[in-house]
């Protein structure tokens, strides 16, 4: 595991005082490390869903088992289409869905087949049935497939052209989405291998945040924090562990990291890590840990305290609500993400036409709420919601993305191209 002094050492340029957004994502990808395999367990494929394989799925079979027919129709052999004449064939049988056919169809025979029923080995192609004239006379029906519409392999779904067997069907790292269970089903794999769910424990500081249920005090102001954190972290997946509002006093806040750092793979804290702090926060993150305090060239979330308490990685995020959410989408949730064993890449931002100017200074990344939505023209559009204070949670509430003005970009005229993270609107 490498110490805080190692990562800083191999980072190009790191000032703490002044790290740029894509540099503490440099540093935090070296500061994580995934959960180890041996701690993966199997769990049932109606619980696994939103979890990270821990090792490939292999198929035990091919799917589909058979060359079938994609259609209802008349399975035959397409080496009779002759380019101009329509082909004429007798019936000699009907094949259905989840049985095998038994019986032979010789030159100038066909067979009436259904979606998904087994074609046997001579045959290569199907008719669909709208397309052919049928004609019974006594016991004997013939088909006539007319010429020109058809050519070899149509309609033919092929032994293993979703998988074969023995192949990797889903890869360790993979999250499983309802799609992905599907597949592990049409395998007959009832369970699958994923990672435990990752222990986050999170608490707020300050002795100006009040927990839910205390009378209002004047100055104090309701812990938002502990639930938004626990709204981005259960939608992750992660298993939380809310440990309140701690005050502060040395002690609370020791008892607090320490438990933390026992019960959980990584700690999130809000507030108490901003330049001249009166408190006690980054004293004891300093006391019983590595940790490095950063101030970050971005808006809103410039400090953030980020290091290891123990075996647990420990970001402490500034205050304010909006900052919070900023810092935790930009860099816990990748983060945390990696540490999940998750391979995922992080979702590529839209680009929207902004629809009013917006004023940026250069050297430093900037993230503004935003809404975006379709043009009449199909294209997309980016609004700002409103006052964009960094305590200011309702403009978050009113958007369903993150116009991001990168560290090197300036100001924006109405009309220009803009990245949005969308936050929202993306299940
Ligand atoms: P700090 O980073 O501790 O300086 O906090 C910055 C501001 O964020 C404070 O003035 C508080 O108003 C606000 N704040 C801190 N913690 C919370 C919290 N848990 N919930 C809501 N607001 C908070
Ligand atoms: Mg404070």
């Amino acid at each position: 595991m490498k110490s805080l002094d190692d990562i800083a050492a191999a980072l190009q340029g790191y000032d703490p005082q002044a790290l740029s957004v894509q540099q503490v994502g440099d540093f935090l990808a070296q500061l994580t490390y995934p959960l180890p395999a041996s701690e993966a367990q199997d769990v049932f494929l109606f619980d696994a869903l939103g979890r990270v394989l821990a090792q490939d799925v292999i198929s035990p079979i091919s799917v589909p088992a058979h060359n079938n027919s994609a259609m209802d129709g008349f399975a035959f052999d397409a080496a009779q289409l002759q380019a101009d004449q329509p082909l004429t064939l007798r019936l000699a049988g009907t094949a259905l869905a989840g049985k095998a056919w038994q019986g032979k169809v010789n030159a100038g025979e066909c067979l009436k087949i259904m979606t998904g029923a087994i074609l046997p080995d001579n045959l290569d192609t199907v008719a669909p049935q709208e397309f052919c004239q049928v004609h019974s006379d006594h016991d004997v029906t013939t088909v006539t497939i007319p010429p020109k519409l058809l050519k070899a392999g149509d309609n033919r779904r092929l032994l293993g052209e979703d998988l074969m067997q023995g192949q990797a069907a889903l890869q360790a790292g993979q999250h499983l989405t309802p799609a992905a269970l599907g597949l592990i089903a049409s395998l007959g794999l009832p369970d699958v291998r994923v990672h435990r769910r990752l222990r986050v424990a999170y608490f707020s500081t300050g002795d100006e945040v009040m927990s839910l249920g205390e009378s209002p005090r004047e100055g104090a102001v309701y812990d938002s924090n502990r639930f938004t954190v626990f709204g981005l972290l259960t939608r992750l997946g992660c298993e939380v562990i809310d440990m309140g509002v701690v005050r502060d006093e040395p002690a609370l806040l020791e008892a607090a990291f320490a438990k933390a750092a026992q019960a959980a793979d990584a700690i999130i804290t809000s507030g108490g890590v901003s330049v001249g702090e009166a408190d006690f926060t980054k004293t004891m993150m300093k006391k019983l840990g590595d940790v490095a305090f950063w101030k970050i060239a971005m808006r809103p979330g410039r400090p953030m305290a980020v290091g290891r308490i123990g075996q647990s990685v420990l970001f402490g995020l500034p205050g304010n609500p909006v900052a919070v959410m900023v810092t935790f989408l930009a860099f816990v949730r990748p983060a945390l993400l990696r540490m999940m064993g998750s391979s995922a890449q992080p979702a590529p931002m839209l680009r929207a036409k902004c629809l009013e100017p917006l004023r940026k200074k250069a050297g430093r990344t900037e993230y503004q709420r935003g809404f975006v939505s379709s043009a009449p023209d199909g294209t997309l559009q980016v609004r700002t919601t409103g006052n964009q204070g960094s305590g200011v949670l309702s403009s978050m509430v009113q958007g369903n993305g993150l116009i991001v003005l990168h560290h090197a970009q300036g100001n924006v005229a109405i009309g220009d191209e803009v990245d949005v993270m969308m936050f929202e609107g993306a299940i």
